[in-house]
């Protein structure tokens, strides 16, 4: 595999045939990564995040389900792994031609692939930030990966709030994102980050009636 090392704490290994892109790849996350790190309050890293693409989904599929014991859903291209007792964070990611091979995601691009990787990462800060005591909900985790991924930047809401505050098995990036921004709107950055942190709970209540009224 090709090398490339962003700092004394984060590399990326790629393939032959990522090389064409990886230049993109590396642009973007040495653009956004201090960002993330810092909405964390994160100076430093405390384990080494080792970033791989993979040019096999069977082999990605493989691995993955080794070290975290799970299949990967059908459409996953990417995974981030952070628990407190792993020797290094790693985030694994498809090359975009076996992305493209997926037909949910036959016409992602590079600009997906870069923010894909860049979102993973926010889950690894996120992680570190709440020290391994990830909130439950994934309108949490995955909202806030999707915003300082810049993913779905100009996302409406497409079903009732309440759809997605009530169940938990509910996946749409759209509006994971779509529901983030409010909250970024809602909280002080201070108060969000200990919602992010589990340490405190999202007030539902509040939550319902700002979006409710915004949308009359
Ligand atoms: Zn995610």
């Amino acid at each position: 595999m090709l090398k490339h090392i962003i700092n004394d704490d984060i590399e990326i290994f790629y393939n032959e045939c990522d090389q064409k892109y990886i230049g993109k790849i590396i642009s973007y996350f040495e653009l956004y990564y201090k960002d993330v790190m810092n909405y964390f309050n994160i100076s430093k890293m405390d384990k080494k995040i080792i970033i791989r693409l993979w040019d096999n989904s069977d082999s990605f599929r493989d691995e993955l389900k080794k070290v975290t014991g799970n299949d990967m859903p059908f459409w996953a291209i990417g995974s981030s792994k952070n628990d407190r007792n792993d020797e290094y964070s790693r985030i694994d990611y498809l090359s975009l031609k076996e992305i493209k091979k997926i037909d949910y995601h036959k016409d992602e691009t590079v600009a997906d692939l870069k923010k894909g990787i860049l979102h993973e990462f926010v889950h690894t800060c996120n992680s570190q930030s709440c020290n391994y005591n990830y909130p439950k909900e994934y309108f949490l985790t995955e909202g806030v990966a999707t915003y300082l991924a810049h993913q779905y930047d100009n996302c409406e809401l497409n079903v009732p709030i309440k759809t997605i505050l009530d169940d938990v098995d509910y996946v749409e990036y759209e509006n994971y994102r779509y529901l983030f921004n409010k909250l970024v709107e809602l909280y002080s950055h201070d108060d969000l980050l200990d919602i992010l942190n589990n340490k405190t709970k999202l007030d539902y209540e509040k939550v319902i009636n700002y979006i409710n009224d915004f949308s009359k």
